[in-house]
């Protein structure tokens, strides 16, 4: 009896939906994501890649053809990670990358530590990339200088690292960012966020999801970032579209407006002269698809007519 009503407990929430406890087990049992060995880190199946593509093509239409299109590389100049700020204000997150440079003596350092068994990474140096943290990242440095009139639009997709080890399914170290961005005139930057915002949730409404807009801050790291994340509330410059997975409320998008901080720091200049601002539109793929389901069940056949319809007409 009593083991009863523990399994009732960690099985469902108060609602009646399975917990994200069940959720996660139910799916690696399907095999739709499995274990890479580290924490944080999923391999994707068939399955998982076809309701990622297909939130793809849905963000995609939501550019309605107004945005450049690029794909960038799952690493980043160092240097861009630099100016962007991400270095000092999410110093945990980041994610480096290491080469060997050594010589020959090194290289037998570096033998002799792998026979031992000790800590080889030791001999490495840092590269002059990182890895890349947030897609729109790549956009900034190629917006440099004058803008055209209206400023510019570019969609933009790529693989993430953000260091948050974790063993539970919805906090990938590595993901898909899919994000619309507006770098321009201060007031189409706020017009950009808004517009995008109201569309992204629309959009993951009528994929069956229940999702709300939440007022939200980065995780800026320290002291200081403790300040930055009040300014960033305050301001309401960053909302989250936020859904459940299991019974965990989950961020699978979120609108950004960065004002004029990566205007400044690429010195990026809208038409008429003035620092340009900027923002973004972005969306977790991964998480999208965790959270769709989380909705609709881990049998992607059975989902809802209208659902099916939307992702794969
Ligand atoms: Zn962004």
């Amino acid at each position: 009896m009593t083991a009863h009503v523990t399994l009732g407990t960690r099985e469902q929430a108060r609602d009646g939906a399975p917990t994200l406890e069940a959720f996660s087990r139910q799916l690696l049992a399907s095999g739709i994501l499995s274990p890479s060995g580290v924490d944080g880190v999923w391999v994707r199946s068939a399955t998982f890649e076809r309701i990622t593509e297909a939130v793809q093509r849905s963000v995609t239409a939501l550019g309605r053809g107004r945005y450049e299109t690029i794909q960038v590389p799952p690493v980043i100049a160092r240097a861009t990670l630099e100016r962007a700020g991400y270095v000092r204000s999410f110093t945990d997150l980041v994610g480096s990358v290491h080469v060997f440079r050594g010589s020959d003596q090194q290289h037998a350092d570096l033998l002799r530590r792998c026979d031992a068994g000790t800590d080889w990474a030791a001999v490495l140096d840092p590269a002059d990339v990182m890895l890349s943290s947030a897609a729109c990242h790549h956009v900034y440095p190629m917006c440099a200088g004058r803008l055209p009139p209206g400023g510019r639009r570019v969609e933009v997709r790529g693989e993430c690292f953000r260091h948050e080890p974790s063993s539970q399914v919805t906090r990938h170290r590595s993901f898909r960012m899919h994000e619309l961005v507006f770098v321009g005139e201060p007031v189409d930057a706020l017009t950009h966020r808004d517009a995008g915002l109201a569309e992204g949730l629309e959009l993951l409404s009528t994929l069956g999801l229940t999702v709300e807009a939440a007022a939200a801050n980065d995780p800026f790291f320290g002291r200081a970032g403790a300040i930055l994340a009040d300014g960033q509330r305050q301001d309401a410059a960053k909302y989250e579209g936020v859904a459940p997975v299991g019974d965990l409320p989950t961020a699978i998008m979120s609108a950004n407006y960065a004002a004029e901080h990566f205007g400044a720091a690429f010195a990026i200049a809208t038409a008429g002269g003035v620092v340009a601002h900027s923002s973004c539109v972005a969306f977790g793929l991964d998480r999208v698809a965790l959270a769709l389901l989380s909705a609709h069940g881990l049998d992607v056949d059975r989902w809802p007519v209208g659902v099916r319809q939307r992702l794969w007409q």
